[in-house]
């Protein structure tokens, strides 16, 4: 075969290879973000766990300082009682005073009930706390096997532009930028087999002589249609 045309050949081999691998090295980073996926729930279910606790907590206060400030308002009723002049009055604030003391017990069962639930709600935190340790864990060792993998092709890449820049340094000057253009504009294939009579990339079928000439693998040509260089893979072994 032509020389340059097999080179092209070899370039076009080595050029799907690093396409594969560049597409794969773009792919994998999101890869690892997906399977970040559980770690990511179990840790905003924790999160939203200790929220919880935090406004139980924070509402127990509550009620809590509720109840100081009703018990300082029966103080203060008490203290105006007999300053008090008719029963009406009297019986009047009584009644309030009551009602006051009613609310204080109803503040401390609710107080009460808040303890209770946030005892048992602690007991949880455990369980929680494992589950993100879990997770973690799992997700270290993907990412760890992902990276891996990242690694090796990376090699892999590397020393196929080694192999890429040696057959590019052997192919004429004219070839490589018709090459080049070619892979641009078509979808990275520059150059396509002749296959049964037909271009294998556009399907478009050659003339005779062409084809004859493809087969021979002398003289270089173009594609009637998808302008890539043909060649034929029979002429590999001539
Ligand atoms: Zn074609």
């Amino acid at each position: 075969m032509n020389k340059n045309l097999e080179l092209m050949v070899s370039l076009q081999g080595t050029d799907r290879e690093i396409a594969k691998i560049d597409e794969l090295l773009e792919r994998l980073p999101s890869e690892i973000e997906n399977f970040a996926a559980s770690l990511n729930t179990a840790k905003a279910e924790y999160e939203e766990y200790k929220k919880k606790l935090e406004d139980a907590r924070k509402l127990r206060q509550q009620k809590e300082k509720d109840v100081e400030a009703t018990e300082e308002a029966i103080r203060k009723a008490n203290a105006k009682l007999h300053e008090i002049k008719t029963n009406q009055e009297y019986t009047a604030a009584i009644k309030e005073t009551d009602n006051m003391k009613t609310a204080i017990s109803k503040l401390e069962d609710e107080q009460l009930e808040i303890m209770e639930n946030l005892e048992k709600s602690m007991k949880d935190e455990g369980e929680y706390k494992e589950k993100v340790a879990k997770e973690e864990k799992e997700f270290a060792l993907i990412k760890a096997e992902k990276e891996a993998e990242i690694d090796t092709i990376k090699a892999e890449k590397e020393s196929l532009v080694v192999f890429r820049n040696e057959t590019v340094s052997l192919l004429e000057k004219s070839y490589l930028d018709k090459y080049e253009k070619l892979a641009t504009a078509r979808d990275g294939i520059a150059i396509s087999k002749l296959k049964e009579g037909y271009c294998e990339e556009c399907h478009t079928t050659v003339r005779k002589q062409m084809a004859v000439e493809i087969r021979v693998g002398e003289k270089v040509h173009h594609c009637p249609q998808c302008t890539r260089f043909l060649y034929s893979p029979a002429t590999e072994k001539v």
